[in-house]
């Protein structure tokens, strides 16, 4: 689905109040982001197709509804590693591609260093993550570099964005859905989400 959107819900708001906190461990921090990316994905393929299929029970044969296509998930290096496991607990057999964004310290574009997806991308549906949306810079351009290979159906997976970011990918990428845990007011001139919750590659390695 394309669109922007925020997934309000009990569960999502507390998480991401204990996400938040400065007082969260990296340990807690790190089962937090999971536990969210399973909610998030839970509502981003909710509209996902599904095929028929026979299915015998111990008393009958029935017809059950299953995922009927392929799915990738891609996390932006490094935080959006930390969104992964939740995800495979929900759809254990979905392949595991990789992009990797630096910032040019000159020019503050992100250049990519590193792509690697399963070899049949294009035929899945792309499950994209990142934490944060800040500027959208590093999003549009992760989501540039799929497009580049083929991939045709993207979805935007964040914990956390902010209104330029959101702005920059629905400029950039009408046809990629954003889905959202939460969409904070501003960005400092750090390039921080405010309130946000620091910067969440450190907080999820425990780096900082
Ligand atoms: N990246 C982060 O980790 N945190 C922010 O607030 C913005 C970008």
């Amino acid at each position: 689905m394309t669109g922007f959107h925020v997934i309000n819900h009990p569960l999502v708001s507390t998480k991401m109040a204990m996400l938040r906190s400065v007082t969260t461990n990296t340990k807690e921090f790190r089962e937090l982001c999971g536990e969210i990316a399973s909610l998030l994905c839970y509502e981003a393929t909710k509209d996902f197709p599904t095929v028929e299929v026979e299915v015998e029970t111990p008393l009958c044969k029935t017809t059950c509804q299953t995922l009927a296509k392929k799915i990738a998930f891609v996390p932006i290096l490094r935080a959006g590693i930390g969104m992964v496991d939740g995800l495979q607990r929900l759809i254990p057999n979905a392949k595991v591609g990789h992009i990797g964004l630096y910032r040019e310290p000159d020019t503050l574009q992100p250049v990519e260093y590193f792509c690697k997806l399963p070899p049949d991308i294009c035929e899945r549906e792309v499950l994209l993550l990142d934490p944060m949306l800040a500027t959208g810079g590093t999003a549009s351009m992760a989501i540039d570099a799929l497009k580049t290979r083929g991939v045709k159906n993207i979805r935007l997976l964040v914990l956390v964005s902010c209104p330029p970011g959101v702005a920059k990918i629905q400029k950039d990428h009408p046809d990629v859905g954003i889905y959202t845990a939460c969409n904070d007011p501003e960005l400092n001139d750090h390039g921080y989400i405010v309130p946000g919750l620091g910067d969440a590659g450190d907080r999820i390695f425990g780096t900082k």
